[in-house]
């Protein structure tokens, strides 16, 4: 059922959110707010109503270069710092999103749209064990020695080894969907590192980044290290990826632009990592206890209304329980609540933007010309960005809701005979970012796990993420991983060493 939430149910908003909002936010550059060269403004919308609640300066070319040359200075500071000393500025910082908790999760909730539940929870207390996690790195960094058998000089044995240097001043591009967790997933790895960052945020959400760089400054860390340029990807966005004074792109956001910013690193040489979209399976076997699998499944598919990259949203199910799982299915999406990111009791909110809700419901009408909506399908009767949790049955292959990233609160089911034909309809995709199997079959369980084409699988569950879990995607879903000790080789180089040491 779809209900309008009473304002009496929301959550409060804190008096420093209502006053962030109020300003219009500059770039954040060498430590202050600063607006330079653009009087172009961007709106800032509350998806859950539709209204504009803050402005940001849209930066260009110019706000780029000055934030870069920001970060170029002040890298030997940071660089040269003590890594215990790097290790203790990153754990103040993650002691200040804590204490600044609340705050944080109302901006990021108002902004996204995303439940309050799910920004305190996630975005809040995730990203405070991330940056946690990160810290500790700092001082855990080496490289190897090695034993050479260069035959010169005479008489001599080579010694070599590596040194892991930071690869300098860093760009990183954020989408929508987790604004500020996934701006850390970048600024905590990079810092950790020794390098200096200037984050552009997505044109949607950019008011979590911009509030962050704010605390960075508070725990100690010096100005120019992080700097935040809020702007359009076809202006900020490029000039970063173009600057040849930047070292390293990180890049999470879709396939198609993701690509391009490949080609355009390369133009200079600039190392890039692309965390990019997925159109995620979820495979059920016969033998699952459904009732108790539900809510996970659930989750899988509509935590932030399905605007996950790694969302399940291609559901394989065997043939003997589909009649069964798609009644059961579509009876709990009917049940969900929808409302605003403030009501704690809704289950659905509004998706991130105008535009991507129209790009949702386009997408849903062509999958329902040759395919069957069992439920929702429709945006409903109220303002603000919502759309209907959506369940679309007899689609083939060539169905959006099989084919693309929808991005949103939209799934397909298809029966299949095992695990074999749910394998392969599952690697028939030019993604790979994430998969599961749910199944009490270990010799099954084992199966899909090697079979699938996938940069993380999981079993029995889907989506939970872990800072010391490597994050990336096979094919068309991206380059690199992020999380885990290999962000150590995402933001250094390896430089070798060699030595002749006379016998
Ligand atoms: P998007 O690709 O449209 O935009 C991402 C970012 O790139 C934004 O900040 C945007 O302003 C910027 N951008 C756009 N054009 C650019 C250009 N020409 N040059 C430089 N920057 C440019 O993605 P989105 O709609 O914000 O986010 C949704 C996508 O992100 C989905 O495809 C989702 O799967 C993906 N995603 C992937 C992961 C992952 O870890 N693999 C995580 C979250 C989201």
């Amino acid at each position: 059922m779809l209900h309008e939430t009473p304002s009496a149910q929301l959550v409060e908003v804190l008096p420093q959110v209502t006053a962030f909002l109020k300003r219009t936010h500059g770039a954040f550059i060498d430590g202050k707010s600063v607006t330079l060269s653009t009087d172009r403004l961007i709106d800032v919308y509350n998806p859950a109503d539709g209204n504009v609640i803050s402005r940001t300066i849209a930066a260009k070319e110019d706000d780029v270069r000055l934030a870069v040359s920001s970060a170029r200075r002040a890298l030997p500071v940071w660089r040269d710092l003590r890594p215990a000393d790097r290790e203790r500025c990153l754990f103040r910082l993650s002691e200040l999103i804590e204490a600044h908790g609340e705050e944080l999760a109302q901006l990021e909730s108002i902004n996204q749209g995303k439940s309050i539940n799910h920004t305190r929870a996630i975005d809040v207390a995730g990203s405070v064990e991330y940056v946690r996690y990160m810290a500790g790195w700092a001082t855990k960094i080496e490289g190897s020695t090695l034993d050479l058998s260069i035959p010169i000089p005479p008489d001599t044995r080579n010694l070599g080894f590596t040194l892991r240097e930071p690869v300098g001043v860093v760009g990183a591009i954020v989408p929508w969907n987790f604004p500020m967790m996934i701006a850390l997933w970048k600024i905590a790895p990079a810092l950790a590192c020794g390098c200096t960052i200037v984050v552009k945020p997505s044109e949607d959400t950019p008011l979590t980044a911009l509030r962050l760089a704010e605390l960075v400054i508070e725990a100690g860390i010096p100005p120019g290290v992080v700097n935040v340029v809020p702007g359009y990807g076809r202006d900020a966005g490029a000039a970063l990826v173009e600057h040849p004074d930047v070292n390293k792109i990180t890049f999470t956001g879709s396939t198609e632009i993701g690509r391009r910013i490949g080609i355009s690193a390369l133009q200079n040489m600039t190392r890039f990592a692309l965390e990019l979209g997925g159109k995620n399976p979820l495979i059920v076997l016969s033998d699952v206890d459904l009732p108790q699998i539900m809510p996970g499944l659930m989750g899988a598919c509509f935590l932030n209304q399905g605007q996950v990259c790694a969302a399940a949203s291609r559901l394989y199910v065997h043939r003997s329980i589909y009649d069964r799982f798609v009644a059961d299915l579509a009876g709990a999406m009917k049940g969900l609540k929808l409302g605003p990111g403030l009501d704690p009791s809704a289950d659905i909110q509004p998706l991130v933007s105008r535009a991507h809700v129209d790009r949702v419901a386009a997408l849903v009408e062509t999958a329902g010309r040759t395919a069957e909506i069992v439920t929702g399908g429709r945006r409903p009767d109220r303002s603000g960005f919502y759309f209907e949790p959506t369940l679309v049955i007899n689609a083939d292959a060539e169905n959006p809701s099989v084919r693309d990233e929808i991005f949103g609160p939209v799934i397909s089911v298809t029966p299949i005979a095992d695990l074999e034909e749910a394998v392969a309809l599952s690697n028939a995709s030019r993604n790979g970012l994430a998969a599961s199997v749910w199944t009490n079959d270990l010799n099954s369980a084992l199966r899909g796990i090697q079979a699938l084409e996938a940069g993380t699988v999981w079993v029995n569950s889907h989506i939970p993420v872990d800072p010391n879990l490597p994050f990336g995607g096979f094919k068309q879903s991206g380059i690199g991983r992020e999380h885990g000790r290999q962000m150590i080789e995402q933001y250094t180089e390896l430089k070798s060493v060699c030595i002749p040491v006379p016998r």
